[in-house]
């Protein structure tokens, strides 16, 4: 937990958010500036911040990222029609919030380019 993390906040209630899913250790919960029909973000609830900082001993929670991205794709429809996965790592990137985390986005036809 980061005091200062907006996501460690929405992982622990203290500010509200339409979590999807939640288990022991990650929380799903939907983008409040969705840019897609559907647009989740996945997130470990221990606090790392980026790739950068990423160890060997997380290798379980991306593992379990993928998992739950997944099952929210096939909850929320996407299976048969496509969906894609995004984690924005430092400035170039666009990263806004210090705490990793996997855009799932899907329910419209997406652009082919990737940047
Ligand atoms: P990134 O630019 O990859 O760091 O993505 C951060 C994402 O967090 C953006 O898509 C924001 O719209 C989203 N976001 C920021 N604050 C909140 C919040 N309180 N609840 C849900 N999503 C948020």
């Amino acid at each position: 937990m980061s005091d200062q993390c907006i996501f460690c906040k929405i992982i622990n209630r203290q500010i509200p958010s339409d979590i999807l899913h939640e288990d022991e250790l990650v929380v799903a919960f939907r983008d409040i500036n969705a840019q897609a029909p559907v647009h989740l973000l996945i997130v470990p609830r221990i606090h790392i911040p980026n790739l950068n900082e990423l160890l060997p001993e997380h290798s379980a929670i991306l593992g379990h990222i993928h998992l739950a991205a997944k099952s929210l794709a096939n909850e929320s429809g996407l299976a048969e029609t496509g969906w894609r996965l995004v984690i924005n790592c430092g400035p170039d990137a666009c990263q806004s919030v210090l705490h990793l985390h996997v855009h799932l986005l899907g329910g419209r036809q997406m652009s082919g380019r990737m940047a």
